[in-house]
């Protein structure tokens, strides 16, 4: 089985996927590292973000294990890993170089001890449109911009992270902004996803829903 779950920051997809991959024995793939790892090692090097060429080369060499590497810097997910993958992943070489490694954990998925998954749930902004787009199941989770400003800024808070509200929505505000608009792979439900706005729903009730959707 494979679910792709698509949408904007902070609007609960990590945790529906989490959720998912725990129940039907999934493997799950953020897709956001690929990018994360990307604009990391770009800020890294101190090269410039605008350099689309540099951002594909890194692209091209990119290992899960480099990832995962990547993954445990304190720059990984801050603001300044979540601007430079945003950057990054507008550009057309970049994302071209990252479709393989996506597409081909579907061919043999496992879980992080070796064993065998039984499909894969991927969270992401084109996973439905672009990197599986013969899913099984394809969702497309959102809320409005406030709620989901304000459920990152508790998980700042949350971790100890300086911040202000409005710095975090106007941030978030700005990704969405070129996530959406941009050329290629632009953020956006596939055909025949189902949306769910979670605005007004917490973790278990979004899960409930999915749940009997894929038992219907
Ligand atoms: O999901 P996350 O916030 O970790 O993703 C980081 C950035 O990577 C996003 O802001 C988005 O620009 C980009 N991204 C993307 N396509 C995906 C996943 C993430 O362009 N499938």
């Amino acid at each position: 089985m494979i679910i792709t779950i698509d949408g904007p920051a902070a609007a609960g997809k990590g945790t529906l996927a989490a959720t998912l991959a725990k129940r039907y024995h999934l493997a799950y793939f953020d897709t956001g590292m690929v990018y994360r790892a990307v604009g990391l090692q770009m800020v890294l090097e101190n090269s410039d973000l605008n350099d689309e060429n540099k951002a594909e080369t890194i692209a091209k060499n990119l290992t899960f294990v480099k990832m995962m590497e990547l993954s445990h810097h304190k720059d990984f997910r801050s603001d300044v890993g979540s601007r430079a993958a945003s950057i990054v992943s507008a550009y057309p070489k970049v994302r071209a170089a990252l479709l393989k490694m996506q597409q081909d954990f579907a061919l043999n998925p496992t879980f992080a001890d070796g064993s065998a998954a039984q499909g894969v749930v991927y969270d992401g902004r084109d996973t439905g449109t672009v990197v599986c787009p013969k899913a099984d199941l394809k969702l497309f989770v959102t809320a409005s911009s406030e709620v989901r400003a304000k459920r990152r800024f508790d998980e700042f808070v949350q971790k100890g992270i300086v911040t202000t509200y409005d710095k975090v929505l106007s941030d978030m505000l700005a990704r969405d902004k070129r996530d959406s608009e941009r050329a290629t792979a632009p953020l956006k439900p596939a055909e025949n996803a189902v949306i769910l706005d979670t605005s007004l729903l917490n973790a278990d009730e979004v899960a409930e829903k999915v749940f009997s959707l894929i038992e219907k």
